[in-house]
Parts: C-alpha cells; sequence; structure tokens
C-alpha cells in the first residue's frame, strides 16, 4: 500500500516521468532536468535509508504540482496575461518563418522525427577561455554559446534574423523548488545579426535578448502558439526549428549505499527538432551533442557543422572583436582542401599563344585536311588559312588594327569562319552581330563599340541598322581580297589582346559588351581538346549563333585540333527531325547542345556520336539518362566573363548532377557575401579566377570594378575573380553542384536574360505604371517571358 507512505512521491514519479529517468544518462534530451535532479535525490535517499534500515527522511512538501497548476491558471490572465503576450508579440513580430539550413536531402513535404546525434567535447583550455570571456563580457556561458551558435547559424543560411528555441526550467518561486512535475518552457530567442556586429557587441545583443526572455518566461509556449497564429507549415515546426541548451549544474554523483551507479549509453533515433545543440559543464571542460533530423543531413555534414563550430569558438576566445562575418569557419584542413587542392589546376603551356595561331599550327600539320564544311562547299585548313590571310591584309589596308572592333553580321556560312579568323588575323576585336537579331539590339552594339569596319553578306544587308561603319560585303568583293597576300600575318596580336567582344543582357536596359582575351580562348582550347578526345578524325558541329559565346568553344574544339567543323543552315539545325538527320548524314563525333535543344530532339543510335557536351543551363536527370549511355556526355558551365567555360563534368548516368571541377589554370570559389569561403554543402556565390577571366566590360568601368574583384586567395598580382550570380555549393567529393542564381538572371532557350532590362524597357512606356517580369515553364521545356503590368490608366487593355 504505497499511497499511505511517504514513497508516494517517488512512486509516482517513476511512473510518469519514467522515461525522464532513462535520460538522466544521455544528459541531451529534453526533459526536466530538474525533476530528475529531485527525483535522483529522493530515490537516493530512499534507498539509503531502507538500506540501512532506517525512517527515510524526505523535507515535507509547502505545495503539490497541482497546487501550482491552480493558481498559475489564476494568476496568469488579465494584466499579468498581457504584459507577456505583449513582451512577445513584439518580440517576434514579422520572424522568418523557416531557417533555412542547407540540407543535404530536400526538406520533406511532412517533418519526420528520424534522427541521430553526435557527441563533442571542447579541450579545457577552449573552455575556460570561454568562461573567462563571458565574465569580462558580464555575460553568461549560456548567452556566449548561444551567441556563437547564432553566428554558426547565420554563416551557414546567409539569415540574419536567427530564431532558436531554449528550454528553460521555469522554477522562479522557492515553493516550487522540491517539486517534480514538468515546469520546463520554451523560449524563442531571437537575433538579429544583420549589421555584422562583432562578437563582443552581439554578446550584449544576446544578454539583453536573454535577461528579457527571462523577465517573460511565465507564458507557456503552446499559449504563445496559439496567439501568434504563424502560417503554418506541416514540413517544419513554427517559430523554430533549432533549438540550444546549456547544462550546467552537473547532476551530482549518485551514491547508492553498497551500489555502483554507471550511465546506460541509450542510443537515440529521434530528432524533435531540425538540429539540437546541447552543451553542459563538466570539469573535463564543455561537452556536448548535436542531435540532427536524419532525413536532412547526412552524418558527415553533422561532423563538419560541429568542426566549424569548434573552429568558431576558437576564432571568438582568440579575437572577440572580430566581425561575425570574418570568424573563422573552416578548419586548418579544410581551408587547404578547398582553397588549394581541387584548385590545383595549373598547367603550364610551352607558349600561350593567340587562337588563330593554334589554328595556323594545324594548318602546317594538315594542309590538306579538311577544316570546314557548309553544305556542299568544303574548304581545307591550307585553303581557309589563305583566304582568311587574304581578308586580314585587306583589313589591315583599310585600317583595322590592335583591340579594334570589327562587326560581323553574317550567316553561318564559310563566309563567317573566314571573316572570324580574318579579323583575329589582322589584329581586330570580332563583334558578332547576329542577323536575326532586332534592329534595336544590333545598332546598340555597333554604336557601343564604336564598330567602324563591318564585314557581312549581300543576303543579310537589308537586316542591319542604320551604322556608319564601313562595310566590306565578303561575297561581293572577293575579286578584291583575292588579290591580296595569302601569308600568314605576324607580330600583330598578342595572348593579352581582345578577341571577341560579346553581348549580354544587362539588369539597367542596356546589354553590356564583355571584352574577351586571346589568353583566356586558347587556355579553353586547350581544356577543350585535352577532355573531349578530339582529333583529326573528330567532326564538330557548329550549332550556337555566333553571338554567343558558346560558337568560339565549337570553332575552336575543331581548328584547335585540325578537326572538321561543319556548319548548317538554320533549317538544316532545327532542334528535332532535321537536327537528327544533320547529325546522322555528317557523322559528327562532337556536339555542344543547351540541355532544353537535347530535351525536344528523339533519341536515336547516332553511333558516330561519342560525345555530347551540354552547356548553358542546368541539365536534368532525364536527359543524361537518355543520352549519355555509350558514349562521353560532358556538362560545362560558365559564363562569357570566364572566357565560356569555367567547370566542366563528366556525367555518369546514376551520379548526382554537378557541374563537375574547374579546367585547366582555373580557380573556383564559393563565398558567402562577405567573400568567405563555405564548407562543403553550404551554397553560396560562386566566384572564377583564373586565365579565363574577360578584361571587363566595355564602357563600363564600375560594373567590370562591381563584378571582376581583387582576389583575396591569390598572392600573384592583379588576380582578380569574377563573380558570377550564380549560387553553387561543393558536394563532398569536391564537384560542384549548381543551384540556381542569386539575382534576376534568367536563360531562356539558351537567351541569358537579366529581367530588369526588360522590366526597364517595358516601364518606357506611357501606358505603363508598374511592371514584373518573371520566367515561367508552365508546360515542361516550354519557357515563356510573362510581363506582369499595372496600368497607367485603368481601361488599359
Ligand atoms: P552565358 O554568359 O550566356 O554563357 O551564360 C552564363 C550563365 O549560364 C551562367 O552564369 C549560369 O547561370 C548559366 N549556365 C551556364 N552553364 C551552365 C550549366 N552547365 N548548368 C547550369 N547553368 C549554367
Ligand atoms: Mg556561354
Amino acid at each position: 500500500d504505497l499511497a499511505s507512505t511517504p514513497l508516494i512521491r517517488a512512486t509516482l514519479v517513476v511512473q510518469s516521468d519514467a522515461e525522464h529517468f532513462l535520460l538522466v544518462s544521455m544528459h541531451h534530451i529534453i526533459s526536466d532536468g530538474w525533476s530528475i535532479g529531485i527525483l535522483v535525490d529522493e530515490l537516493t535517499a530512499l534507498y539509503n535509508a531502507y538500506i540501512q534500515g532506517i525512517p527515510p527522511n524526505l523535507a515535507p512538501l509547502p505545495i503539490q504540482y497541482a497546487d501550482f497548476a491552480l493558481w498559475q491558471r489564476q494568476w496568469l490572465q488579465g494584466e499579468v496575461l498581457q504584459r507577456q503576450l505583449t513582451y512577445w508579440q513584439q518580440q517576434l513580430a514579422d520572424a522568418p518563418a523557416l531557417l533555412s539550413l542547407p540540407t543535404d536531402r530536400p526538406r520533406p513535404a511532412v517533418q519526420t522525427f528520424a534522427g541521430a546525434y553526435q557527441k563533442f567535447a571542447l579541450s579545457l583550455e577552449l573552455t575556460h577561455k570561454l568562461t573567462a570571456l563571458s565574465q569580462g563580457q558580464g555575460v553568461t556561458l549560456f548567452m556566449t554559446l548561444l551567441a556563437a551558435f547564432d553566428t554558426l547559424l547565420y554563416r551557414y543560411t546567409g539569415q540574419s534574423d536567427i530564431l532558436v528555441g531554449s528550454p528553460i526550467a521555469n522554477r522562479n518561486r522557492s515553493e516550487i523548488e522540491g517539486l517534480i512535475g514538468f515546469f520546463v518552457n520554451t523560449l524563442v530567442l531571437r537575433t538579429d545579426l544583420s549589421e555584422n556586429p562583432s562578437f563582443s557587441e552581439l554578446l550584449n545583443q544576446v544578454r539583453e535578448v536573454a535577461m528579457d526572455a527571462y523577465a517573460h518566461q511565465d507564458l507557456p509556449f503552446e499559449m504563445l502558439v496559439e496567439v501568434l497564429q504563424p502560417q503554418r507549415d506541416l514540413s517544419h515546426l513554427p517559430l523554430f526549428q533549432v533549438i540550444f541548451l546549456l547544462q550546467n549544474t552537473p547532476l551530482a554523483q549518485i551514491e547508492l549505499t553498497g551500489l555502483t551507479v554507471s550511465d546506460v549509453p541509450i542510443e537515440s533515433t529521434t530528432a524533435k527538432f531540425d538540429l539540437t545543440l546541447a552543451m553542459e559543464t563538466t570539469d573535463a571542460g564543455l561537452v556536448g551533442v548535436w542531435e540532427y533530423n536524419t532525413d536532412l543531413f547526412d552524418r558527415r555534414t553533422i561532423e563538419r557543422l560541429a568542426g566549424h563550430f569548434e573552429t568558431m569558438l576558437e576564432g571568438i576566445v582568440a579575437n572577440p572583436h572580430q566581425r561575425i562575418s570574418q570568424l573563422p569557419l573552416l578548419t586548418e584542413i579544410e581551408q587547404q582542401q578547398l582553397l588549394i587542392e581541387w584548385n590545383d589546376t595549373q598547367v603550364e603551356y610551352p607558349q600561350v599563344k593567340c587562337i588563330h595561331q593554334l589554328f595556323e599550327e594545324q594548318v602546317e600539320r594538315t594542309p590538306d585536311a579538311v577544316a570546314v564544311v557548309f553544305e556542299s562547299q568544303q574548304l581545307t585548313y591550307q585553303q581557309l588559312n589563305c583566304r582568311a590571310n587574304q581578308l586580314a591584309h585587306y583589313l589591315r589596308s583599310v585600317g583595322v588594327g590592335a583591340d579594334m572592333f570589327v562587326g560581323i553580321c553574317v550567316e553561318r556560312s564559310v563566309e563567317m569562319i573566314v571573316g572570324l579568323l580574318g579579323i583575329l588575323k589582322a589584329g581586330g576585336t570580332y563583334v558578332p552581330l547576329d542577323p536575326d537579331y532586332p534592329t534595336e539590339r544590333l545598332q546598340f552594339a555597333i554604336e557601343d563599340a564604336v564598330v567602324s569596319v563591318l564585314l557581312t553578306q549581300t543576303r543579310v544587308l537589308d537586316r542591319l541598322p542604320n551604322h556608319q561603319a564601313q562595310l566590306v560585303c565578303l561575297d561581293r568583293i572577293w575579286a578584291e581580297i583575292d588579290r591580296n597576300n595569302q601569308d600568314n600575318l605576324t607580330g600583330i596580336v598578342t595572348a593579352g589582346d581582345l578577341a571577341n567582344l560579346i553581348y549580354t543582357s544587362g539588369s539597367t536596359g542596356k546589354p553590356k559588351g564583355v571584352m574577351v582575351e586571346h589568353r583566356g580562348l586558347f587556355n579553353l582550347a586547350q581544356a577543350q581538346i585535352q577532355m573531349f578526345e578530339l582529333n583529326a578524325d573528330s567532326r564538330v558541329l557548329q550549332f550556337a549563333s555566333l553571338s554567343f559565346d558558346a560558337s568560339i568553344w565549337e570553332i575552336l574544339m575543331a581548328v584547335g585540333a585540325g578537326a572538321t567543323l561543319y556548319l548548317g543552315t538554320k533549317d538544316a539545325l532545327m532542334p528535332g527531325a532535321p537536327l537528327i538527320q544533320r547529325l546522322s548524314d555528317d557523322g559528327i563525333t562532337h556536339i555542344t547542345l543547351p540541355p532544353s535543344v537535347l530535351a525536344v530532339l528523339p533519341v536515336e543510335e547516332l553511333p558516330a556520336l561519342q560525345t555530347i557536351i551540354v552547356a548553358g543551363e542546368a541539365c536534368s536527370a532525364e536527359i543524361i539518362e537518355a543520352w549519355s549511355v555509350g558514349r562521353n556526355f560532358f556538362n560545362a558551365y560558365g559564363p562569357t566573363e570566364a572566357s565560356v567555360c569555367a567547370t566542366i563534368a563528366k556525367c555518369i548516368d546514376d551520379n548526382q548532377i554537378s557541374i563537375g571541377r574547374p579546367i585547366a589554370n582555373t580557380q573556383i570559389y564559393i563565398l558567402d557575401a562577405d567573400l568567405q569561403p563555405l564548407p562543403i554543402g553550404v551554397p553560396g556565390e560562386l566566384h572564377i579566377s583564373g586565365a579565363g577571366l574577360a578584361r571587363g566590360y566595355l564602357n563600363r568601368p564600375e560594373l567590370t570594378h562591381e563584378k571582376f574583384i581583387p582576389n583575396p586567395f591569390s598572392t600573384a598580382p592583379h588576380s582578380r575573380l569574377y563573380k558570377t550570380g550564380d549560387l553553387a555549393r561543393y558536394l563532398s567529393d569536391g564537384n560542384i553542384e549548381f543551384l540556381g542564381r542569386i539575382d534576376n538572371q534568367v536563360k531562356i532557350r539558351g537567351f541569358r536574360i537579366e529581367l530588369g532590362e526588360i522590366e526597364a524597357a517595358l516601364s518606357q512606356l506611357p501606358e505603363v505604371k508598374e511592371v514584373v517580369v518573371v520566367a515561367r515553364e508552365d508546360r515542361p521545356n516550354n519557357q515563356s517571358l510573362v510581363a506582369y503590368v499595372v496600368p497607367q490608366h485603368q481601361n488599359l487593355t
């Protein structure tokens, strides 16, 4: 009859808190640690008394849990309740719904609670330093650790409004100190890191946040959620998804007469939150546990995170006045791997040449091999070189020289290749002008680049805009050009000179010209020849419009390797049956296509086609699956500003899709907004450095300055980084995953478009008051630009 003995208190507890009792040994699951402490104390007292045969001596309790519950219900009303509510409503106003930690897998639509945990221990030295820092700053160790955790979350997510949950014992009245029962409450601690404070400034803020929260700890969390009515989403908890706790009153040693007591480790396989950091002070220093949701995170990811937390704590005690954006995150081993090993791409070329010299060397080697084929026309390397030389000599005679912009507005034809080589050989920079582009766009480029000589063909003359340039109509003046010298020109161009000027969309409403140097394209050609195993037997299709930098990639791939370049009319290259026919008839071995083109091609055998390269936009698994079997399949990534291509992945059907690794003499850095390198798995802006970087944007010094920045990771003079605006992250094997854009640039059917350019153009219209443009893909593989307009007048239709 337990009811009549003093044991009743303990017995009831053993039943109701049985789980908690077991959890004592785990130290990290949220439980009312206080109750457990009392439970253990009482159990010890009772057991020891029983063994010694003396009556137990437990102090009588002034009140019971039920008394407290009743009191709380009466007290937490009216003004008292309102004060608490008001505080929390203000404190949590407009809080972000979700802390977007970078996960290894997409977040399930409905939250799961499968979990695992990982223990860690900080050295006694670091523990002492953290304690000393806290004392010096007038904060508790809890506050210091929370501030460090906040900073870690900020650095991982880029979110500066951080909400972390934290349980609080809530035993702030002496009558309830000895009670067993669930008093614990959860506080939401919200920190604003947007001003990039120093760590010690952050500590001040965290102190205030925590003190205010303690002063309003009486409002039960459930009531708070009820009142705030946050938008509920089954995929995550409301208000906060990560939690921090510090147990700093170590459990007393349990001494049971005649017994040895030891911990039983319990394997936890659940996680109540996305991520829990539970720490505890011990005589040997701070120890802790990371508990995580295994549907979101891999063990390796949490291991790395734990390492980053420790690196950061070391950095904090070393210099608490450092800005939180600058605190170290990566361990030394990681720094070495990310910044150096994975960027170790150096390849020395005997001599860096101009791209037309690469071609000229092939002419020496295989003068009689076929260089270019267009419909029924073809030219050998020798013939192509002679013609290009004649044109170059002619262009010299009309004033073309180094770094001078020469327009070329032609359709795909042999003349296109002759014209392009002729311009380069004469020292000029070719400016591709697609005759299919709108007149205004062509006119803008001609004026922006001050094109004074313009190569063209009779059949596109009527599509040219008004211009002041001297026209060289290639098909008309051939007789005159024919009289020129056929020899190579020498000593005119060097690798540092410009090769082409490629216009891309600009957010201000005007396109911008990217100035690409020979050096970068030469490096590209070397990388391609090596990666794609090109040789004299290769047959390369020229598919891209000359206006896209992808076209020079195709051309170099062929003429730099002694292969044959196949050109086709626009009709012959129509994605679908015509293109397939062309690939089959010409026995094309190498093609480069945007994935959106490949997606609409009927899958055919095409035995000759050994190598497919997708580029320009993200590629889906289905496309790789359909086209990679039995051949080499590459995903090439890069912006025009880095000479076409910066990274290449060799795709194998069931691998995670990636854009691979940097090509020769190229470095990639994935950085946060403060240019700090981010760890594996954490998304950031992809930055490119190395041989391929363009000189900058023509006539746009500020924009050049903004996008091409000094390279903080290199000691080489003048080393620069190009800020791509692409969002990416490292996979753990060093390959890079492309994740999208950080701005409003899109790719539509291969066209790189800044939505801002279209918005700027539309807002010029007098009828338009406001406009937003988005890219939509309502039907798969069918993207379109859609403008939403607020008319100036209601009756606009
Ligand atoms: P462009 O300068 O026209 O070649 O466009 C460059 C942009 O296209 C890059 O900044 C990316 O946003 C996108 N892009 C290029 N290649 C890839 C790729 N392989 N996967 C995903 N996006 C790509
Ligand atoms: Mg490109």
